[in-house]
Order: structure tokens, then C-alpha cells, then sequence
């Protein structure tokens, strides 16, 4: 067995995305409160995190909730302040977690192919890659509009091997989330690794078939089941 490729999770894998999701909600709610939204900061950031939790992280309805429980109506120029300061706040906050770059390219110098297989739709996704300018490096991208599953379902995992033209036991799959994405890819028989560096450092063993701390360490895990197939 020889790796050919290696797909990644994007969100706290290669984005570190709770981050950049607390950064952009802090800015919103500044530019809010502004613009005479009433309230205490921490009290509105809660309840916008309360709501993201009870629906979904990537709902774009978390900031109208919030002014209508306040004022009993949408207030157009306050909605307005919150998305101009939540966009400002998350463009300068998405960033890859370290060495993310220079794994990705010496990834593709060792001639394997590189790719994600995400949760978030489409166009969350695709703007979050390239924010980062990772999409030219990418030879195969999976969002949730492609499959309309979520992992642990095989058949987002499944479509991107078929897109690489490779077989699950060429390919490392790399995430952070235990139940998601390492549940899902030995579904379907990909050599998997643990991402600690994520979302979930503190779980416990995860059946993972490597555990990682830092996303360079990558690297080694290629070179090591390449050396022994060539020996
Ligand atoms: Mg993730």
C-alpha cells in the first residue's frame, strides 16, 4: 500500500474556524451596539453562540434573532452594522493553522494529490479556501451541496476517491472531529488521522489510526508507510 493523496477536513483542521467565528461574532456585536443595539456585550456573543449551538454554526439568521428578541422588529440599520462588522471581523481572522501551507505543498512536491471533504455548503466553504488561496492547490473539493450528507455518511468520502481515481487505502484522511470524520472515513476504509490540533484536543482515543498534534506531522505519517512499502 502506497499513499497517494491526502484529503483533509477543512473547518478546525486547516481553518482554525472557531476562532475566526469568535472574532467575527465579537466585531458584529460591536458594530451593533454602535449603532444602538441595547445590551451588554457578553450577554448578546452568548446568545448568538446560544442560537449558532440550538441551529446550525453556519446559520445567517443568528443576528436578526438577536435584534428582534431586543426591539421586537428587524432594525435595518442595526442588521446592516452586524453584517458589515461580522464580514470585517472574519476577514481578518480566517487563517490556517500553522504549517498549513508548506504541508500542502510539500505534500504535492512528494507527487501525491491533495483535497477536502467538508460539512459546510458549498459557498461557506469555498470562500473559506480562498481566503486562504488553498483552491488552486486543491485537485479535488467535497462541500455538503455535493453529496447533501453529512459525514460520518460514507458517500462524501466515497466521491471524492472516485473523483482522484484512487482507492480508500491510498488515501489519509485527516479531521478533528472523532464522531464525523473518523467514524466516517474507516467506514469506507481510509488510513486515518486524528487531528488534536483541532476542535476536540481533549478526546479520549479516538480508533484513529494515527493521532497527531500538529499538522506537519502529516509528513511523517506519508514517509513512513511509503518507506515501508518500498523496502
Ligand atoms: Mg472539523
Amino acid at each position: 500500500m502506497t499513499i497517494k493523496a491526502v484529503l483533509f477536513d477543512v473547518d478546525n483542521t486547516l481553518v482554525d474556524f472557531m476562532r475566526m467565528k469568535q472574532i467575527a461574532v465579537e466585531t458584529a456585536v460591536d458594530y451593533m451596539m454602535s449603532a444602538g443595539l441595547p445590551g451588554l456585550k457578553e450577554e448578546l456573543y452568548n446568545e448568538i453562540f446560544a442560537y449558532y449551538r440550538s441551529n446550525h454554526i453556519e446559520s445567517q439568521k443568528a443576528l436578526e434573532v438577536v435584534i428582534e428578541k431586543r426591539l421586537g422588529s428587524v432594525d435595518r440599520k442595526i442588521l446592516a452594522m452586524g453584517i458589515i462588522g461580522y464580514q470585517r471581523g472574519r476577514d481578518m481572522s480566517t487563517y490556517a493553522y500553522p504549517k498549513v501551507e508548506i504541508t500542502i505543498k510539500e505534500i504535492i512536491r512528494m507527487g501525491l494529490q491533495v483535497g477536502v471533504v467538508s460539512d459546510a455548503p458549498s459557498e461557506q466553504c469555498y470562500n473559506r479556501l480562498a481566503r486562504l488561496h488553498l483552491i488552486p492547490w486543491l485537485d479535488v473539493v467535497v462541500t455538503y451541496d455535493d453529496t447533501h450528507e453529512y459525514k460520518p455518511s460514507e458517500k462524501p468520502f466515497r466521491l471524492a476517491l472516485d473523483r482522484l481515481g484512487i482507492g480508500p487505502d491510498e488515501t489519509l484522511y485527516v479531521g478533528d472531529w472523532p464522531q464525523k470524520d473518523i467514524v466516517g472515513s474507516k467506514k469506507v476504509g481510509l488510513v486515518t488521522v486524528f487531528a488534536r490540533w483541532g476542535e476536540h484536543k481533549n478526546a479520549p482515543d479516538t480508533g484513529a489510526d494515527y493521532d497527531l498534534d500538529s499538522v506537519e506531522k502529516v509528513l511523517g505519517v506519508i514517509r513512513k508507510i511509503n518507506t515501508r512499502e518500498n523496502e
